[in-house]
């Protein structure tokens, strides 16, 4: 198939240049153009005589733009991620698009992400490599606390929800978890507790759920007030379950204890782009980089050599699998209704 593959960076091309070489000569050839700009309604027309397009997390696949798809003759959809909140799946059915992801590229890569995040923002290390490298080997202001003993919440026991309890579970945590839909199997590994439970008991609460509109600011003024004094938050899922401007308020007050965010609700345009030599102009997020107590990296939890080639092959695969009439094993299936 052609595929128009959009906001693509070097990482990308080389990972999924691999995994076409790399391919039995018996299977399909597809070809790629891999194309600098984001998808959105002025970089459609990018996708012109392209049998499919390959997505990602910050491209905007709202009705508009599957309308422009449509036109253009495009009929699947391959995502290179896991998370489809950025598809109007409704809109892509009334236009008779397909679409599918990859859903376990590698849950390990933003599970130990998250842990990551945590274990830093806790223990201060990104506060101290840089005053090491200034010969300022104090050690005043850089005191954290065990996690061993303390009580983690995992919102979300999906594919990377179940391996950071599992991680934390490692570290000697109590773990409290929460999901629509319980898993009898990680029962050993904690316990299923209310939303309202968990906020209330946790000290770090990591956020593993889609972002939907059941979840959409799930972590909003009301939920972290319920939360214990000092407790801190960990995103690696979508930005939108936060709501950041709630927790400046209640990083100012005190009454947040930290905050680490691989996502942001505003993050595209921003994430995934060297702007240096520019002037941020969101205030809310530049407002966040201003606290000690506040660590976000540009999601990345997912990025490992791992993951990469892993998304590509199942991207091929998914690609395999609409071309010669097969069921999409991996296909999206609108579930909101
Ligand atoms: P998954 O589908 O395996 O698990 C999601 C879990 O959330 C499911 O168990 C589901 O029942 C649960 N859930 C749904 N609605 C919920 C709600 N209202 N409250 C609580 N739980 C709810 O997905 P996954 O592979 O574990 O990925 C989780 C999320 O992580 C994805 O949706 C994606 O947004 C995000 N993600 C981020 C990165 C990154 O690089 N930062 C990479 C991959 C995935």
């Amino acid at each position: 198939m052609k595929v128009a593959c959009f906001s693509t960076k070097s990482y990308d091309r080389q990972f999924i240049d691999e995994a076409l070489e790399s391919r039995d000569a018996d299977l399909p050839q597809h070809e790629f153009r891999f194309l600098k700009p984001d998808l959105n309604r002025d970089t459609v027309v990018l996708a012109d005589e392209s049998d499919a397009i390959c997505a990602f997390v910050n491209d905007r696949l709202d009705r508009e733009v599957l309308e422009a798809l449509k036109v253009a003759g495009i009929r699947f959809v391959v995502m290179r991620c896991a998370g489809f909140n950025n598809i109007d799946l409704k809109a892509a059915a009334d236009f008779g698009i397909r679409a599918a992801r990859v859903p376990k590229y590698s849950p390990y890569a933003v599970a130990e992400h998250a842990m990551g995040l945590l274990l830093t923002l806790n223990r201060k290390i990104h506060r101290a490599y840089h005053r090491v490298r200034d010969n300022n080997f104090s050690l005043e202001g850089l005191i954290g606390f065990d996690l061993h003993g303390r009580t983690v919440g995992i919102v979300g026991t999906g594919e990377i929800g179940k391996v950071f309890t599992r991680i934390a579970s490692g570290f000697g945590c109590r773990c409290l978890m929460y999901d629509v839909h319980t898993d009898p199997a990680m029962e050993s590994l904690g316990e299923y507790v209310s939303m309202e439970r968990l906020l209330a008991e946790s000290d770090i609460v990591s956020l593993h759920c889609p972002l939907n509109p059941h979840t959409y600011h799930l972590i909003d003024a009301d939920a972290l007030q319920t939360m214990k004094p000092g407790a801190i938050v960990v995103n690696t899922s979508r930005g939108g379950l936060v709501d950041a401007a709630a927790a400046i308020k209640c990083l100012k007050s005190g009454h947040l204890g930290g905050l680490a965010l691989d996502v942001y609700e505003e993050e595209s345009g921003l994430f995934f782009n060297d702007l240096s030599s520019q002037i941020i102009q969101d205030d809310v997020l530049t407002r966040l980089m201003t606290f000690p107590n506040v660590l976000i990296t540009a999601h990345q939890a997912f990025f490992t050599s791992d993951a990469m080639r892993s998304i590509a092959m199942t991207t091929l695969t998914n690609l395999d699998c609409f071309e010669s009439g097969q069921a999409v094993e991996n296909e999206i299936v609108d579930r909101s209704e």
